[in-house]
């Protein structure tokens, strides 16, 4: 274990010193598979985002990052990579306990987050702006600047890849970053700290604080000390979060939920489609903002489709996250609490359940693989995010009813076509109110293809060279020639 934890207690990395809270407050974290306490996380202190505050501000205004050499900023970038790589088999482990997760995609979570450096490290010297000619009396270019002080707010399904995902392009562009951490996870990400110390990135130039949502990451985006806001989470945190972000004009950047439909048709591969169906709703419990929480498939193949997706989900092994299980448990006992209700709502509401439904009874947060057939497209169930691993699947007829009904929710996260005929595949795919569209295979694409929503799923991109310009703004100079 890295200095930092030796005593059990994950800190806040802040200026570049590791910080408890006041009076030694501190969050308790759980191990969602046993229920048992895991680890305690010091709670960022008032003084504590104080000192984040000044601390980016002051590394911001010196140059730290926004001065250094481009190409010498890549290379830090590619240092932090390196150094996410040395701490990836303890923050796995760590990651692992806290969040529920398996240990090999808690892994991922952490080769992601070096990839998101190495990607964005890469691009450091290459946000180029454009000259624009008017005429021979005037020199105009455009050259893109950092914001200054970017506050992150981080969820708590993928803790460490998502803050990377914000950190690296926003460090990339020379920003000063603060992160927020999830509060039901925060140990993982702490151990970040770790790497950007190790890599010796400036003091102040990155802080993450530990706090609960409503306290420190409320007073963090109210601030007038901050130059932009980058959240990813549920949509009334994102509201409450824009709603202070009016009162000091702060550019936002919003990642938000979603409850994003597969179009199943009938000349599909359904061996495929199960094998998406899999990773679709069944990875990370379905603690996945791009989950395949709605399933439409032909009716020609609707009653097949139901039956193996019934298998698929009956058959999963469930266990610890340690032991790799195909199934694992989800976050809390309220966010079980929250899952279950939603599900029970349908058989009310008309429809059938396929596979699961229910709380497993054992120990731990563990919801049934759940599959919902017969799904009304307007019923709370298909309408609202349940966020956990229940899926729902309702018969359509035609195409245009297939992406009405896809299109049908307040949300546009992504959207997925399964079909063998490519130009129906292009057809459908651009009249899907997404922000990405999978065909053929669900979580296709990654870390250099751009992801955002519409609609309440949010604004703005992330990932690819597309979201580095969220973390810059344009100036224009124009310069006169005359005399
Ligand atoms: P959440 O909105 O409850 O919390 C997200 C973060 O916001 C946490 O760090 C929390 O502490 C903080 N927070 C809560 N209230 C706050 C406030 N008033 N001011 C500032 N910060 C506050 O979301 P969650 O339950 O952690 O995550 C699940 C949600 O995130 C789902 O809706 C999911 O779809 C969404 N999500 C979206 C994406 C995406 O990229 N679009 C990715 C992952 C998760």
């Amino acid at each position: 274990m890295s200095a930092f934890l030796s005593d059990g207690l994950a800190r806040n990395f802040v200026a570049g010193e590791w910080a408890e809270g006041d009076d030694g407050a501190v969050i308790a974290v759980e191990d969602p598979a046993t229920e048992d306490h895991f680890a305690d996380c010091a709670k960022a202190s008032e003084a504590s985002v104080a000192t984040a505050l000044d601390a980016a501000r002051a590394s911001f205004d010196r140059g730290d990052l926004a001065d250094m050499q481009p190409s010498a900023r890549g290379r830090l970038m590619l240092r932090v990579a390196q150094e996410i790589r040395g701490i990836a088999n303890e923050g796995a482990q760590l990651l692992c306990r806290e969040s529920g997760k398996t240990l090999d995609a808690a892994f991922d979570e952490f080769e992601e987050a070096a990839q998101y450096f190495e990607y964005y490290g890469g691009v450091a010297d290459k946000i180029e702006g454009k000259s624009i000619p008017l005429g021979p009396d005037y020199a105009d270019y455009t050259v893109f600047e950092p914001f200054g002080v970017s506050a992150q707010i981080v969820p708590w399904n993928f803790p460490v890849s998502i803050a990377a995902r914000s950190l690296a392009p926003s460090m990339a562009a020379g920003n000063s970053t603060i992160i927020k951490s999830p509060e039901l996870d925060p140990v993982g990400l702490a151990l970040l700290g770790t790497a950007l110390e190790r890599a010796d990135v400036p003091a102040g130039a990155v802080s993450i604080l530990n706090g609960i949502g409503p306290d420190i990451g409320a007073k963090l985006v109210a601030s007038s000390q901050i130059d932009q806001i980058v959240f990813t989470g549920s949509v009334p945190t994102g509201q409450a979060i824009l709603r202070a972000a009016a009162e000091q004009v702060t550019p936002s950047l919003m990642e938000l939920g979603g409850k994003s439909a597969a179009v199943v048709f009938e000349d599909a591969d359904l061996d495929t489609f199960i094998a998406s169906l899999k990773s679709g709703i069944f990875y990370n419990a379905g603690q996945v903002c791009s989950a395949m929480a709605r399933v439409l498939v032909h009716r020609s193949i609707y009653e097949e489709a139901v039956e193996r997706a019934a298998a698929l989900a009956n058959g999963l092994s469930i266990g610890h996250g340690l032991d790799n299980p195909d199934h694992t448990p989800v976050i809390s006992a309220l966010q079980l609490s929250r899952i279950e209700e939603l599900a029970s709502t349908a058989r009310q509401d008309g429809a059938r359940v396929a596979a699961g439904g229910s709380r497993l009874d054992r120990k731990g947060h563990f919801m049934a693989p759940t599959i919902l057939a017969d799904v009304n497209p307007s019923s709370r169930v298909a309408q609202e995010e349940i966020f956990g691993p229940v899926t729902c699947m309702t018969p359509f007829e035609t195409e245009g009813e297939a992406i009405a009904m896809a299109n049908g929710t307040e949300f546009g996260l992504v959207a997925g076509v399964f079909t063998r005929d490519l130009a129906r595949s292009h057809r459908v795919a651009r009249k899907l109110r997404a922000g990405q569209v999978f065909v053929n295979e669900w979580f296709a694409g990654g870390i250099s293809t751009p992801f955002g929503g519409v609609g309440k799923s949010g604004f703005g991109r992330e990932k690819g060279l597309e979201a580095l310009y969220n973390y810059v703004r344009t100036k224009n100079i124009a310069i006169s020639l005359k005399g």
